[in-house]
């Protein structure tokens, strides 16, 4: 397959240029300008579109049919242009073989799951899956890790007040302990947490996650008089990754604002895509890109921030992320559309922008995959 006249952005490889993308079977092959089309090579014209690696969202939801979040991957993910999403959660220790059979193992979307250190997963919008303390379950969740070796890259832990119940400091020391036996890095779920932003990123080592990052609740990365805490400033230096992780009621554009006034850039933009935001505000992971780059982001910047960054997050950074010759064939093309848009995050605050990216198309190991037919 041969992506002709596209814009390549590739950060990673510090390229931002005219190319032409070449793929053979399942993997990339070639860059150039001005390729040749080979006899029998299937041909994507990319003329007016940028072409990107295959997209990261390091945050969504997708155990369709099992947790109340679920939606389906490979139309909401896949046919918005992201090649892989990281499932942060949405099973645990007691879900997690239906997840893999039933979802992971049929979908197109490639899918990297973090696995709940509460057993049950996210099930049940009554129950929060910490409120119990016997689901906190070290043993099941590293017992379930060995035995899907191949696939879980990270743990989750939810600390919000209403789904941690009084059990925020043993599920956080239990995922903690669950992560260093298992290698493998955990990710917070953040805002209104019943214990203090400062004592949760003091337990988290270098590769950890803080997700919902610039949530506008209680326990955030700002102090009463807007600026980001020396904690948040520690952490980061320390190599604690901070992701947007947007979601429902998890992103503020006035901390987005204040943060990156003074310097304070997420590692990864994730969507957290799930079934209580997919008709707005997230829609995609283009649009959370789209409202990076109207809050002064560079399209440079917010591509490696959902390609190479989270590419390196889940350990396959150099096969994912990237289309260097020999990388995993996965591309997506983005348009940008000029022309009034408008820009809601997760506390109703509407922002006025002039240009979106448009998910254009993607290639999943190979195979083209045609945008889905969403106007909005
Ligand atoms: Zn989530």
């Amino acid at each position: 397959m041969l992506i002709r006249g596209g814009t390549v952005v590739d950060p990673g490889q510090g390229l931002h240029a005219r190319r032409d993308v070449r793929l053979d079977v399942d993997r990339i092959i070639e860059l150039g300008d001005g390729l040749t089309p080979r006899p029998g090579e299937a041909v994507v014209d990319a003329r007016d579109r940028l072409v990107l690696p295959g997209l990261i969202d390091l945050h969504v939801h997708v155990f369709w049919g099992a947790s109340h979040y679920g939606i389906e991957p490979d139309p909401h993910c896949l046919g918005t242009g992201t090649t892989t999403v990281v499932d942060a959660g949405s099973a645990g220790a007691h879900t997690f073989a239906a997840f893999r059979r039933y979802v992971i193992d049929v979908s197109a979307t490639r899918i990297v799951p973090f696995l709940n250190i509460g057993a049950t997963g996210m099930v049940s919008p009554a129950v929060g899956e910490l409120e119990e303390v016997r689901h906190i379950d070290r043993a099941a969740a590293l017992r379930t890790i060995e035995a899907h070796r191949d696939l879980i890259r990270g743990i989750k832990v939810r600390l919000s007040r209403d789904l941690v119940g009084a059990n925020a400091r043993v599920a956080l020391k239990t995922a903690r302990e669950a992560g260093e036996a298992a290698g493998l890095p955990i990710m917070i779920h953040v805002g209104d947490t019943p214990i203090p932003l400062a004592e949760i990123l003091s337990e988290l080592r270098p590769g950890d996650v803080i997700t919902h990052c610039y949530h506008g609740r209680k326990e955030g990365i700002l102090d009463d008089r807007g600026t980001v805490t020396q904690a948040a400033r520690r952490a980061a230096a320390r190599g604690v990754l901070f992701d947007v992780g947007h979601g429902k009621g998890s992103f503020s554009f006035q901390v987005a604002r204040r943060a990156l006034a003074q310097g304070f850039r997420p590692g990864t933009i994730s969507s957290d895509l799930h079934v209580y935001n997919l008709d707005g505000p997230v829609f995609d992971l283009a649009t959370t890109m789209s409202k990076f780059l109207h809050l002064g982001l560079s399209l440079d910047e917010v591509v490696a921030m959902t390609t190479g960054a989270p590419a390196q997050l889940i350990g396959h950074d150099g096969a994912l992320g990237t289309l260097r010759p020999g990388a995993v064939g996965d591309v997506t093309l983005l348009a940008v559309q000029e022309g009034p848009v408008t820009f809601e995050d997760a506390m109703g605050e509407r922002l006025a922008g002039t240009r979106r990216l448009v998910p254009s198309g993607a290639v999943r190991a190979g195979r083209w995959v045609p945008p889905k037919a969403a106007e909005r």
